[in-house]
């Protein structure tokens, strides 16, 4: 029996300002919703969250846990085949916001943290415009296309 459920004051369950000051949707998955991260020091850096909420991959079946992991591969594969990203790092963490979310941070060979740990949540955040958000929601969209 599945253990999702609705959370109250759960910013990804309520879809509240919180979480929108934070990311924008790109578009709904097969089990998740594939998020851009606002803060976009690293190129094309993603947020997969299930819908509905558990706070931890054990309280998933096995079918939604091999259809969450498979939307995060998805988007992962977007990120080394369409923003050429050298390498994918995943963060799964929840102490605060325990709602299952994977952060998908596409890490490029010369650029910041390299061969370390990114930041989670950097000081000097690198925001982006509001062009710049439609293109990379555009490139995520047109990339998932092609997926489908
Ligand atoms: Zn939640």
């Amino acid at each position: 029996m599945s253990n999702i459920h609705f959370e109250e004051n759960c910013f990804y369950c309520e879809h509240n300002e919180i979480q929108k000051d934070k990311m924008s949707e790109v578009r709904k998955l097969d089990i998740s919703t594939l998020y851009l991260n606002h803060d976009q020091t690293h190129r094309g850096r993603a947020i997969v969250a299930l819908n509905g909420h558990v706070n931890e991959i054990f309280e998933l079946t096995e079918t939604e846990r091999k259809r969450f992991f498979d939307d995060v591969s998805i988007v992962a594969s977007i990120l080394k085949n369409t923003f050429l990203a050298d390498k994918v790092n995943y963060g799964i963490y929840g102490d605060m916001v325990s709602h299952l979310h994977v952060h998908l941070v596409p890490k490029y060979k010369d650029d910041i943290d390299f061969g370390d740990a990114f930041i989670n949540n950097p000081k000097d955040l690198i925001p982006i415009n509001e062009m710049q958000r439609a293109k990379l929601i555009e490139n995520f969209n047109d990339a998932l296309e092609k997926i489908k």
